[in-house]
Formats: C-alpha cells, structure tokens, sequence
C-alpha cells in the first residue's frame, strides 16, 4: 500500500521543472496524476514515463491562465477521475525586469497566470473538496513572496499575493478538512529563467543562479511530497527551502 493510492492529484505546469518532478513524484506515492499545461508533447512524454515507471497518469492540455481553459480542466479531471484530492498550483513565470524598462504585457502574463490562475483554478476545484470533506492545496510561492528584489518587483507582487491568498485559504477550509500548503523555494534549476525577457535582468539571473549550487526540481518535489503525505490531521503551512549556499 502506498501512501497516496487512491488519491487524483492535479499538477499544473507539469511538463517542464518543479511541476514535471512533482508529477513523478506523487505517481510513485501511488497517486493518479493529471499533469496540465500548454506543451502537449511534453506531457504525453511524462505520462509514458510514469506509466513505464509503473504509477497512473493522464494528461490535459491547458492554459491556466485563461478562464474557459480553467474551468475544462477541471471538468475533463472530474468527467476521468471523479474527483480531485490533490491540487498543486504550480504553473508561473518569472519575467524580471526594472519596473522602468518592464514590458506591460509581461506584468500582465505574470498576474494572470501566477496570481489570476492559480486564485480561478483554486475556486474551480473548491466545490467538490467541499463536497467530499477533504483535499490538499499545494501553492507554489518562492522566496520572492517574502523579499524583494531590484527586477522582481510585479514577480513579487504575485508571490506575496500568491502566500496572501494561501492564508485566507486556509483559515476559511480549517472546518471543511481541507489542508492548504504554500511552498516557498529559492533558486531551482529549471526553465523558469529562460522566460525572462530583459536581456539585463536575464544576464543577472543567469548569473546569480550559475554561481550557486541550485535546488533540483526533486528538492522541492520532496518538500511537497511530504506535506501532501502527512497525516491527515497534520497541516503543514509553509515551507521554505533554499540552496544552502545561498544567502538574500
Ligand atoms: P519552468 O519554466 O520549468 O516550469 C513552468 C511550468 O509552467 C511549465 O510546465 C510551463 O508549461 C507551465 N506554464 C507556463 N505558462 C503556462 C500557462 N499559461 N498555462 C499552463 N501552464 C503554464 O519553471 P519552474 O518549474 O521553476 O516553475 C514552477 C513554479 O515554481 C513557478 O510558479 C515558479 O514561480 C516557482 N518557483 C520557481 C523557482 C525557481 O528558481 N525555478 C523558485 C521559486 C518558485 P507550458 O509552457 O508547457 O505551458
């Protein structure tokens, strides 16, 4: 018997970094993974992996940060699986830029899909956690949703609302059995970085990653993996987890 048999975790953002090594991770705890994001191949890629690996998963393609596309991912879940135990909102992007030179769209993309999303997607799958008395919302915050820095500022704004967000989550499910998690990470060696659209800040970020020994994926796959195994009694709040070399 594995921890979570029986359990339909949602995973956005699973086809590339944190997400991707989540989805694996909560397959080999037994879950039924439904791994969601816009790269179809990429997630087709996953479930093979997953199901090679001997775990269950599934894949929708969508884009969570547009509202309809929200709303059919959870529909396509509930039609498959009937329910959704786990939801780890996960997808985001970081475009880093000095508010001076920043691309509007970019402050846009950034508050739809990291904040806008992850608050619709969340309303989304509320009804039926309420319903069944149980579930687990795993939000991704980082270290930027407790400090800031030059460059990161509207990143920032969506990590702290991401981890304001979480609180209320929480203090409104206590009585409904449903536990709220966020997770805050510092630097992961991902994708995330490529995005960035600033050259400057892009060099920065290069730069301050490289001269580090980055998290893995796994690290904060673990980190979630572990909250989402917990007894159902324990609800673990927050998680902070930076590379030990790693100072800000
Ligand atoms: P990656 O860029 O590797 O992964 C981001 C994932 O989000 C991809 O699977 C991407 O898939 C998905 N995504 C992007 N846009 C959309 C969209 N509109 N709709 C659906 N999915 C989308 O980065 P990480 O794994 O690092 O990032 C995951 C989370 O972790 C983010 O919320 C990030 O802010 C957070 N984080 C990352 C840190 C780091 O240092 N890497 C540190 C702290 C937090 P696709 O393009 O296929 O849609």
């Amino acid at each position: 018997m594995k921890r979570l048999d029986g359990k339909i975790a949602l995973v956005t953002g699973a086809s590339s970094g944190i997400g991707e090594a989540t989805a694996r991770r909560l397959a080999e705890e037994g879950a039924t993974v439904v791994a969601a994001a816009r790269r179809a191949e990429r997630l087709q890629a996953l479930v093979e992996r997953i199901h090679a690996a001997g775990g269950k998963a599934d894949a929708v393609q969508a884009d969570v940060a547009v509202g309809e596309q929200i709303d059919a991912l959870v529909r396509t879940t509930l039609d498959r699986h009937g329910r959704i135990d786990i939801l780890v909102n996960n997808a985001g992007v970081m475009l880093l830029a000095p508010i001076q030179d920043a691309r509007v769209e970019d402050w846009r993309r950034m508050v739809e899909l990291n904040l806008l999303g992850l608050m619709q997607l969340t309303h989304a799958v509320l009804p039926g956690m309420y319903a069944q008395g149980s579930g687990h919302i795993v939000n991704l915050s980082s270290l930027a949703g407790r400090s800031v820095m030059p460059g990161g500022s509207v990143y920032s704004v969506t990590k702290f609302g991401v981890n304001a967000f979480t609180e209320a989550l929480r203090k409104e499910t206590v009585k409904q059995g449903i536990r709220v998690t966020v997770i805050e990470p510092g630097p992961v060696a991902t994708e995330l970085i490529e995005h960035v659209t600033d050259p400057a800040s892009k060099a920065r970020i290069t730069e301050v990653f490289s001269s580090i020994e980055q998290l893995q994926p796994e690290d904060v796959a673990d980190a979630i993996a572990y909250a989402v195994t917990a007894p159902p009694r324990v609800n673990i709040n927050e998680i902070l987890l930076t590379p030990t070399d790693y100072a800000r």
